[in-house]
């Protein structure tokens, strides 16, 4: 179906020098060139819901695709599948509809020969995709603000910090701070040291050129941070692990992460936070209503439409100036959901006030992601426009202020 209105918006679109605010992409260390494959673009999301898509064990390419087959075809429907089909289309010429015993080899082959070429990734970042800059959170580097590629800026992972009540505690990652201590050459033997650890972790990180501070604490526990006095918090430190309960631990992560965004405050840097899904008990947005009251001059971008409580996140921009909505995920998790959110965000949610990520592992997925946001983004300009809701040239404004122009004062790129 043609549609003038949608195709000038999308000549916008394709016009525009994306910023993306959020990646892990690998282009390094395990996910080497050589070893890139169809494997290594279906291992992200895509395993996370078709169970043997990672090939841990070594198999055969066509053992490990006769694993797989069964698994997929009960789960075709999942937009963690569907969303890499364009970008397969678009970038290795796979010419179906669907995945196949007769088209998986070729397509891994395609892959495997495009990173034979190191500058593969970056051809279909910047010059396919058309990023300019992305927000790198490679979260298995802690504390290193450096970033990989001149186009990348780091968002400084601090879920490690949280954890720093012994030595031996990890995040869901398995990270600890003290790696960094080490490092930087800090002794921490009293709480009041390990506060100069964080102190010294976000202060060098940002040093570095990391442009502002993220927490994917979803996955590790609740969000409900409370406010916590020093000396309660301070009970659980030095203590192994099987000697603090819960409530113990509980009030020494809610303190430091008090404490992290008094540094971003400190700092002037925005503080990401990953809402929705994870922990699903306490990943909901609304629990760090404490925290962002405690912290109104602090800018808390709030991550993924909090799915699936999207209506939540469109409540907490409107109520509170310091709240950002970064639609990051959201697209691929459900378009439709993020179709919805968006109809509504557009009616709330002050412009400068939300941006776009991908959350990938590889080039693949991150062009597949930015497919589903375009087409969704313009579908709901599109529809905007012709219900009378605004005009055109608002249209085009939001799609450069979204994509570009607010991320780039946000994070002062
Ligand atoms: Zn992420």
């Amino acid at each position: 179906m043609s549609n003038l209105l949608r195709d000038r918006l999308a000549a916008v679109f394709d016009d525009t020098p994306i910023i993306d605010t959020h990646e892990h992409l690998r282009t390094d260390g395990d996910h080497a060139f050589n070893h890139m494959g169809l494997e290594t673009v279906l291992r992200g999301y895509f395993g996370w819901v078709v169970p043997g898509a990672a090939n841990e064990e070594g198999l055969s390419p066509e053992a490990w695709w006769t694993r797989l087959r069964p698994a997929l075809d009960r789960r075709r429907n999942l937009a963690f599948y569907r969303f890499l089909l364009p970008a397969f289309r678009d970038l290795h010429g796979l010419q179906d509809d669907e995945l196949t015993d007769e088209n998986w080899e070729t397509l891994d082959q395609r892959i495997r020969d495009a990173y034979q070429d190191p500058s593969w990734f970056r051809h279909v970042l910047q010059e396919r995709a058309h990023i300019q800059t992305i927000l790198h959170d490679p979260y298995w580097k802690v504390g290193d603000g450096r970033p990989e590629q001149p186009f990348y800026r780091v968002a400084l992972r601090i879920n490690s910090l949280l954890y720093g009540y012994n030595r031996d505690a990890r995040d869901h990652n398995g990270n600890t701070p003290y790696t960094v201590a080490e490092r930087l050459g800090l002794e921490v033997d009293t709480f009041d040291d390990y506060l100069a650890l964080c102190e010294a972790f976000v202060r060098h990180g940002l040093e570095q050129g990391a442009v502002c501070l993220k927490g994917a604490i979803a996955y590790d526990r609740s969000l409900d941070f409370q406010p916590t006095p020093k000396d309660v918090a301070a009970r659980a430190f030095g203590h192994p692990s099987e000697d603090l309960t819960p409530g113990e631990v509980k009030a020494f992560q809610d303190y430091i992460v008090f404490f992290l965004a008094e540094q971003a405050r400190a700092h002037n840097v925005p503080f990401q936070i990953h809402t929705g899904l994870a922990r699903l008990d306490g990943s909901r947005a609304m629990f760090l209503i404490p925290l962002i009251q405690a912290f109104p001059d602090v800018r808390f971008v709030l991550m993924h439409g909090n799915y699936p409580w999207i209506h939540d996140l469109a409540g907490l921009v409107l109520s509170f100036p310091n709240v950002y909505l970064d639609l990051v995920w959201l697209p691929i998790l459900s378009p439709t959901a993020a179709r919805r959110a968006l109809h509504e965000y557009l009616e709330v949610a002050p412009a400068d006030r939300i941006t776009w990520g991908g959350d990938c592992w590889t080039a693949e997925e991150t062009y597949g992601a930015l497919i589903y946001m375009r087409d969704l983004l313009l579908d709901v300009l599109t529809e905007k426009v012709q219900s009378g809701y605004f005009g055109e040239a608002l249209a085009r404004d939001l799609i450069r202020r979204i994509l570009h122009e607010t991320p780039k004062e946000l994070y002062a790129l």
